[in-house]
């Protein structure tokens, strides 16, 4: 059956076909924390994309499934090679790792005579190839902060993100003009309706908000960070994409409220139960890196994995 015969298939018999292919194949299904409610808790792991990578590595499986994004698989392939790795979309790009290319790295290399290159996490295998070190928005500071005084740093691709991370680190970077629209595009307006409608709660931002918006928060933290603290508080906006209500709620039963409804990630949201069903029952899209590029790109992981 193509795809298009999935999408008539009811929920109940999508869920249950799901669970069938889950008993006869040794496979794990990891969820990002912006998928969609109904993959989430379809899922046998949620977490940010890093988390979830290094979770594939201690699980017994031998094919990932990861619902979220290309580069995310991709980062999950790069750390299980020997694994097969399937994403239900290879539609599901990131506009904030489309921003930058290896060619314009290597480029940006050659202008600035051979800086440290740190690249988020949230960038595609080619790029990573290219970069010194990899960070993600949890330990983006203890990466710079490990680099010699002396050097130079081209941080990409997310200029909210570097502008955040030189403050915390008092370090001047070279940063990449790149920004991830779901985040750049909340406002301190947002931030004003919020409090007005929920005064008493506390606001969480994700470092890939603009400046003004980080500037209200009580704190700025990765997507687990706000689990973690979801925890702690009684009321908590979230200044991310709204899928991360949903792991909250999954969690720990807690509403949360989104700083704007419309923090949306339109390729997060591509990845659905029928394909979910799928592409385990077909073992499609499988990720396919070139063995060079997966070698050159694990470097800049293990090196942010052994500072962290
Ligand atoms: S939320 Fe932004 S950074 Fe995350 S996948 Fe979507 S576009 Fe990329």
């Amino acid at each position: 059956m193509d795809l298009r015969g999935y999408t008539k298939l009811s929920k109940e018999i999508l869920l249950s076909r799901i669970e069938d292919v889950r008993r006869k194949k040794k496979l794990v299904i990891l969820a990002h924390n912006y998928q969609r409610s109904e993959i989430q808790r379809t899922a046998d792991f949620r977490g940010d994309s890093l988390d979830l990578a290094r979770k594939a590595t201690e699980v017994d499986a031998e094919i990932i499934v990861f619902c979220g994004v290309v580069f995310m698989a991709e980062t999950a392939k790069i750390l299980n090679p020997q694994k097969k790795v399937l994403i239900p979309d290879s539609n599901a790009g990131c506009a904030l790792a489309d921003t930058i290319t290896s060619e314009e790295l290597k480029e940006a290399k050659r202008k600035y005579d051979n800086p440290v290159v740190v690249s988020y996490i949230n960038t595609y295998a080619s790029v990573k190839a290219e970069s010194d070190i990899c960070c993600t928005s949890a330990n983006a500071v203890k990466v710079i902060d490990s680099i010699p005084k002396n050097k130079k740093i081209l941080f990409t691709p997310d200029r909210n993100l570097g502008r955040y991370v030189s403050k915390a680190s008092n370090r001047e970077l070279i940063l990449w003009d790149g920004f991830c629209y779901v985040h750049d595009y909340l406002t301190e307006g947002d931030v004003e309706e919020a409090k007005r409608e929920h005064p008493s709660a506390k606001l969480c931002c994700h470092p890939e908000c603009r400046e003004e918006v980080v500037a209200h928060a009580d704190l700025v933290t990765s997507t687990n960070g706000m689990v973690r603290y979801a925890k702690e508080v009684d009321e908590l906006i979230i200044g991310t994409e709204i899928g991360l209500g949903e792991r909250i709620n999954i969690d720990f039963g807690k509403k949360v409220y989104p700083l704007n409804t419309n923090a949306v990630c339109a390729t997060m949201k591509l990845i659905t139960l029928d394909k979910l069903c799928w592409s385990i029952e077909n073992e499609k899209y499988e990720i396919r890196l070139d063995d060079e590029i997966i070698s050159n790109a694990r470097e800049p992981l293990e090196k942010m994995l052994q500072i962290v």
